[in-house]
């Protein structure tokens, strides 16, 4: 590896240079500029990210100083902005770091001006890209040859960790560091590791379902950051991969990338959480959609396939259908939710067709340099959409938090003091550069910030919850109105209209063995004629089980078994017997009627 951009001479040794102005090789200032976004102004990108001069950060033994020449832009920095959900701050403060800052930044290009003394695989003068899985050598997982992607030390460098690549130098872990390729600008290179890298664990990284030649793939967001590096690492492995996107406009730039052909989901309608099980019209009319949605793929395909991996992200919106469509023996691998989490999923498909549901997040080292070497061999475009100078990073970032940026990837210059340097040398093999449709912008809502910290059981910080004390008792209605098994739906339909209430119990043998709900009649007449559902049997329609609460519950905790089972009402026993009903509308009338 050499250098490509010119450092200034040795006579040129300063404290601090400034943005643009290149350090004698190996040379390290004791300070340097950097974007920080400091807790006391928390709040939007425009205003949290600050030009500031700080000290240049020392390095442990197995750490590298990168001289960056560009940064790429990733969503989670506008979280770290607005800090939120996570102070990344404080959470490290409480760590035992003491920098009241955060300089972000989780991929870079640049170039390398020190290494630790336990480093090996890099020298002074390397030109590199940064990926940003960043753990512990000396976890014990780790040492063991585990993956270090389960290791209890894993961080996003630029994000859970601080000295990412908004400076004139990122403080990296050697084993991050990984070959330039050469016929890529400094803008570009900066561009794809994250994207790239999570795109490669997702389709490599899950054994027998790894994506293999003749596979079929189906990539929802084909033109985003991550479905533009999947269609290329599908296409690299000699499998056929299925585009979906949101409009015609963006065929042609999936098709140059290498995809078979596309959807447009824009013609489908079912997409959500699925209709109930037992609600048979909504259930057809699902199975509908989803079936059009499937020929679509043999339409691309010319052939009856199902794919064999699903390529997921949206979440929410298209679990069930991803799930639907994947080969008997599938897997769908999902890193993101971005429409949503509490996807639902039809068991029957999952276990009779034994299809695989798998969690994918970032990469380890190993894969991140698998995927570097498509960059290498020229096999990669890095799909940059969108270019900002060093000055105007906090736009880009507001931009994110406004929705208003391009899909595909964005970098910012940093070292790089303008657009299209640093590339030397002919790509090993010439791509056809796709262009995003002009005014593409995201429609969706802000995605989880990478690699937030989830909740776990060994949390150590109580939660706080605000309750007024209210008892069930207090709200409920006395008494039951009852039906038993064996009476028809016709009669339990009297019933409720007779006495003006949404629920009947069933009792049996003094026992409340379920509920019939209103919508408990309306998913039995739902596919069936008014005589055919008038004439079933209590039995076959209830939801059973009755969930039931305490009198003496607390109303908040009740509130919770009804939101957590998607219920309206709950069966309020004392000393295990039935003595009233507890419903969403007497919820309604007391906390927000009063
Ligand atoms: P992106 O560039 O915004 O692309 C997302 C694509 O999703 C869009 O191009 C859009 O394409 C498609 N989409 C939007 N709404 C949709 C919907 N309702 N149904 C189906 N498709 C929809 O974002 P990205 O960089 O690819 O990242 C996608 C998600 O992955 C984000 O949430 C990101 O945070 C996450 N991510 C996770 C990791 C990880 O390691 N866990 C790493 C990188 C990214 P069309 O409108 O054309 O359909």
């Amino acid at each position: 590896m050499s250098v490509v951009a010119k450092p200034s001479t040795s006579e040129n040794i300063k404290d601090i240079y400034n943005i643009g102005e290149m350090p004698p090789l190996g040379y390290v200032p004791a300070k340097m500029h950097a974007w920080l976004i400091r807790p006391e102004r928390f709040g939007k990108p425009t205003e949290a990210f600050q030009k500031e001069v700080v000290n240049t950060p020392t390095i442990a033994d197995d750490e590298v100083l990168v001289y960056v020449m560009a940064s790429g832009i990733n969503y989670n920095n506008v979280w770290a902005a607005l800090g939120i959900p996570v102070n990344v701050i404080a959470a490290r403060n409480k760590a035992g770091e003491p920098e009241p800052f955060h300089i972000g930044g989780s991929d870079a290009s640049g170039i390398v001006y020190k290494v630790g003394k336990d480093v090996t695989n890099v020298k002074v003068g390397d030109e590199v890209v940064v990926h940003c899985a960043n753990y512990s050598r000396d976890c014990p997982w780790v040492k063991s040859g585990g993956d270090p992607m389960f290791s209890p030390t894993f961080k996003i460098w630029g994000y859970e960790t601080n000295y990412g690549s908004f400076a004139q130098f990122a403080r990296v872990q050697a084993q991050q560091c990984m070959p330039r390729p050469k016929h890529m600008t400094w803008e570009e290179s900066a561009a794809y590791t994250l994207v790239a890298a999570t795109a490669w664990r997702m389709l490599h990284g899950w054994g027998a379902n790894e994506v293999k030649k003749g596979d079929v793939v189906l990539i929802w967001g084909g033109a985003g950051g991550l479905g533009s590096m999947a269609i290329q690492i599908v296409k690299a492995a000699g499998a056929t991969s299925v585009a979906v996107v949101s409009g015609q406009d963006k065929y042609e730039y999936c098709t140059k990338l290498g995809a078979e052909g596309c959807i447009n989901r824009g013609e489908f309608e079912h997409w959500g959480l699925l209709p109930h099980w037992k609600d048979n019209a909504g259930y057809a009319k699902w199975l509908k959609g989803v079936r059009s949605f499937g020929a679509k793929i043999w339409d691309v395909l010319g052939e009856k396939r199902a794919p064999n991996i699903v390529f997921e992200h949206p979440g929410e919106a298209t679990i069930p259908t991803s799930i639907f469509v994947c080969e008997t023996g599938g897997m769908v691998v999902v890193c993101a939710g971005t429409t949503g989490y509490n996807a639902t999923v039809d068991l029957r498909y999952l276990w009779m067709r034994q299809k695989r549901l798998q969690g994918s997040h970032f990469a380890n080292t190993m894969q991140a340099n698998e995927m570097n070497k498509l960059a290498l061999r020229g096999q990669l475009d890095p799909c940059l959409s969108r270019i900002f100078t060093y000055d105007e990073l906090p736009i880009a970032h507001q931009l994110m938090h406004e929705n208003k940026h391009p899909h595909g990837n964005m970098a910012v210059l940093v070292g790089a003091t303008k657009l299209g340097l640093g590339a030397s040398g002919k790509p090993p093999v010439t791509l056809e550069h796709p262009v995003m449709p002009k005014d593409d912008v995201h429609t969706t809502p802000h995605p989880y910030p990478m690699s937030m910290p989830l909740p776990s059981i060994a949390e150590a910080e109580s939660v706080t919850i605000a309750d007024d004390g209210t008892r069930v008792r207090e709200l409920m209605h006395r008494g039951i109105i009852a039906c038993a098994p064996t009476d028809t739906v016709g009669q339990v339909a009297k019933t409720m209209i007779d006495k003006d209430i949404h629920a009947v119990v069933v009792m049996e043998g003094g026992k409340a063995v379920g509920v019939v709900s209103q919508t408990d009649m309306v998913l039995a007449r739902q596919g069936r004629t008014a005589d055919q559902a008038r004439v079933m049997l209590a039995r076959d329609i209830m939801t059973p089980g009755c969930a039931t609460c305490d009198a003496d519950m607390l109303l908040s905790e009740a509130v919770s078994l009804m939101t957590g089972r998607r219920m309206h009402r709950l069966v309020v026993t004392q000393n295990d017997k039935p003595v009233g009903v507890l419903s969403m509308t007497d919820v309604v009338r007391k906390i927000i009627a009063n």
